[in-house]
């Protein structure tokens, strides 16, 4: 059960109705079994000014429908784990049966900045901190990157050189739906999807754009360019374009 809590269960994201639909079947107190019901109403009238008071620190405004939905859970980033600890305590659903219709945790892709050519034991990546507030003030951190800056944090204050981390990670070549390609004639695109790799042919001018941590795949294609003898194969004019928010936090490669 910690296993499927821990790596299985996606316990962040808005979860789908299906699931509001489970905490209801299972919630003792009344009121929270009512307004989890609302909450996955497809259709219903708005009742003005009736307010359930579902825990000591939450209440919604009893508003009936898809409009509750979206402005509770999908805007408010509300994630199960929320749901069943804060809002609704009185839900105990079998775990077998929230196992059956809980969404899984989904992988999430880092972009590798560094060529294998040039470091061939080495896997660098950049990542921007997910954190933001909801409309209703709620203050939300993204999953993984708000993991990834705790490791980081162990790694920039540890004073040993030693600690080691173990990481599950896997590749997944990336595929973009438009790659745009500057030559000397045309200005050419592609819509259809095709592997985000470095051309095979050095000698072709390319444009590159990327937005903060967008540039990272294009730093790795510049460290694989230096890592070939692009002189045999001629060298053409590589362009990148970079832009980020803030100077002194996004400006990642100088
Ligand atoms: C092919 C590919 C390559 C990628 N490469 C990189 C990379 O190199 N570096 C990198 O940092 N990321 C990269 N990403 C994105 C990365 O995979 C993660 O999605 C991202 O880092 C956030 O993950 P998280 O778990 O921290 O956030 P999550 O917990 O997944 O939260 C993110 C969600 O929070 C919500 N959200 C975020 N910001 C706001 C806001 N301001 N207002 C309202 N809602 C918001 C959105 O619904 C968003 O989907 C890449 C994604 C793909 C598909």
């Amino acid at each position: 059960m910690r296993e499927a809590f821990l790596h299985g269960i996606d316990l962040f994201s808005p979860p789908k109705k299906a699931i509001l639909r489970l905490l209801a079947e299972y919630a003792s107190k009344p009121e929270e079994k009512e307004a989890l019901i609302n909450l996955c109403s497809a259709k219903g009238e708005r009742r003005r000014g009736v307010e359930i008071r579902m825990h000591a620190h939450c209440s919604l405004t009893h508003i009936a429908g898809s409009k509750l939905y979206m402005d509770e859970i999908v805007e408010e980033h509300t994630g199960l784990a929320e749901l069943l600890l804060d809002r609704f305590p009185s839900s105990k659903p079998p775990f077998g049966h929230l196992l059956s219709v809980a969404a899984p945790l989904q992988p999430r892709y880092f972009s590798m900045a560094n060529s294998p050519l040039a470091h061939p034991n080495i896997i660098r990546f950049a990542f921007s901190v997910v954190r933001y507030t909801t409309a209703k003030g709620k203050r939300r951190e993204g999953l993984c990157t708000t993991w990834l800056e705790q490791l980081s944090q162990h790694f920039l204050n540890s004073s040993s050189p030693t600690t080691q981390v173990h990481l599950k990670i896997f590749f997944r070549p990336t595929r973009v739906t438009h790659i745009l390609l500057h030559s000397s004639t045309s200005l050419t695109s592609s819509s259809s999807p095709q592997d985000f790799v470095v051309p095979q042919d050095m000698s072709r001018p390319i444009v590159m754009v990327g937005p903060g941590t967008g540039v990272a795949p294009f730093i790795g294609f510049l460290e694989h360019r230096a890592a070939l003898d692009v002189k045999s194969q001629g060298n053409g004019d590589w362009w990148l374009f970079f832009g980020c928010r803030h100077e002194t936090k996004d400006y990642l490669y100088r």
